[in-house]
């Protein structure tokens, strides 16, 4: 190999774009309005457009996204919001934020996404402990939409808020819609290694609900009123940079572009490694926007030596589901636990995955992962 892999290759990406993010970022640091500047305004206007939502709040990262909803939505203390044992540890963190109890549901095997069934069993789990069941947090996890079709009559049937987080999925598409306007309210991150991401932390939130909107403008900025030094609430200062802002608005340029790359990437991948490990399975209702290409093997120890000593990146994503976290061992299961997240954190192993991989270079990494399972 000429030159080493990439787990995902932002110089790539950082090349394709050039002068473009040169002059965007320059213009920012020239013009001055480095808080709330008008290219927030823009790039929340494109990203409500890109998903098919009425309103897109831009914030500080992911997890504030998240935060900012359960605080507009009141969750607090008895509350209960079901969120998958599988997952990285944002989804469930905010929920201790407002006091709220997270409840873990386990996934399926195969697209690593929330179980419908094990949630039902949840919502008589909450009831059992004397909570009250409030919200759902299904995962779009590795890029894929969680079985929204599933889901949402079931939060229903028990008026459960359903936020989507979305942090993984920006760019997935559910029954011909993308995330963002599959849920109630949707959730993202621009951390620089998500399919969108930024040069630093941003994030936002999707939704089609004006008071909502309205509540989220004001939490983001400390609580604000009409009267910006009488603050009507409590908030947090959870603003998106404007230099930000003007990357993603080139960023999100090239997006399509580069989900259709990645979507090619993941398919040679299927091809070449489907007979000697378990491919990532994707709904027919689903497009995948493929933050990780992950596969499942009982030689997970020897993917990953193989590949260290080939110069190949991996990652396990994620070795320890959330029950077992040191700091959430402490809150509750649904009744018979979460098997599967407990055989899938032993199992999966997460490939180089980007939308500049080219074939020599995945072809490099199939040969060593076949070899090391041969
Ligand atoms: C990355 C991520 C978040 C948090 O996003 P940040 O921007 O890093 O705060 C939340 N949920 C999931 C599933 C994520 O992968």
């Amino acid at each position: 190999m000429t030159k080493p892999i990439a787990f995902i290759d932002l110089g790539a990406q950082r090349a394709k774009l050039g002068k473009r993010i040169d002059t965007a970022v320059m213009n920012v640091v020239d013009g001055g309005a480095y808080i709330m500047g008008p290219e927030v305004k823009t790039l929340e206007r494109q990203l409500a457009e890109f998903v098919g939502a009425k309103h897109c709040l831009s914030c500080a990262n992911g997890t504030d996204a998240l935060g900012i909803v359960l605080m507009a939505w009141g969750i607090k203390s008895g509350d209960a919001i079901f969120v998958p044992a599988f997952t990285f540890v944002a989804t469930a963190e905010v929920v201790a934020w407002v006091g709220a109890t997270p409840i873990f549901v386990d996934v399926l095997p195969d697209t690593f996404n929330m179980d419908p069934a094990s949630l039902e069993r949840a919502v008589a789990t909450a009831k059992t402990l004397g909570l009250n069941p409030s919200a759902v947090m299904p995962v779009d996890l590795f890029g894929q939409a969680a079985d929204y079709d599933a889901i949402l009559p079931i939060a229903e049937r028990h008026g459960l808020k359903v936020l989507a987080d979305g942090a993984q999925s920006m760019g997935g598409v559910w029954n011909n819609k993308r995330v963002g306007s599959l849920a109630e309210v949707t959730t993202t991150s621009f951390f620089p290694a998500k399919p969108l991401g930024c040069y630093g932390d941003g994030g936002a939130v999707f939704c089609n609900d004006d008071a909502l909107q309205a509540l989220m403008v004001s939490l983001r900025v400390h609580g604000q009123g009409t009267d910006k030094y009488d603050n009507v609430r409590i908030g947090l200062n959870g603003r998106l940079d404007t230099i930000q802002a003007a990357i993603l608005i080139e960023k999100l340029a090239i997006f399509p572009e580069e989900l259709i790359a990645r979507q090619r990437v993941a398919e040679r991948y299927n091809a070449a490694l489907g007979d000697v490990a378990t491919v990532p399975t994707v709904d027919r209702r689903a497009a995948s926007s493929w933050a990780q290409y992950t596969l499942q093997t009982d030689k997970r120890d020897a993917v990953v030596a193989a590949c260290k000593a080939a110069g190949v990146p991996t990652a396990i994503y994620y070795p320890i589901p959330l029950p077992r976290q040191t700091g959430y061992r402490h809150y509750p299961s649904v009744e018979g636990g979460t098997p599967v997240s407990e055989t899938l954190s032993r199992r999966v192993v997460s490939l180089p995955m980007h939308p500049y991989l080219d074939e020599a270079a995945q072809d490099y990494i199939v040969d060593t992962v076949r070899k090391a399972l041969a």
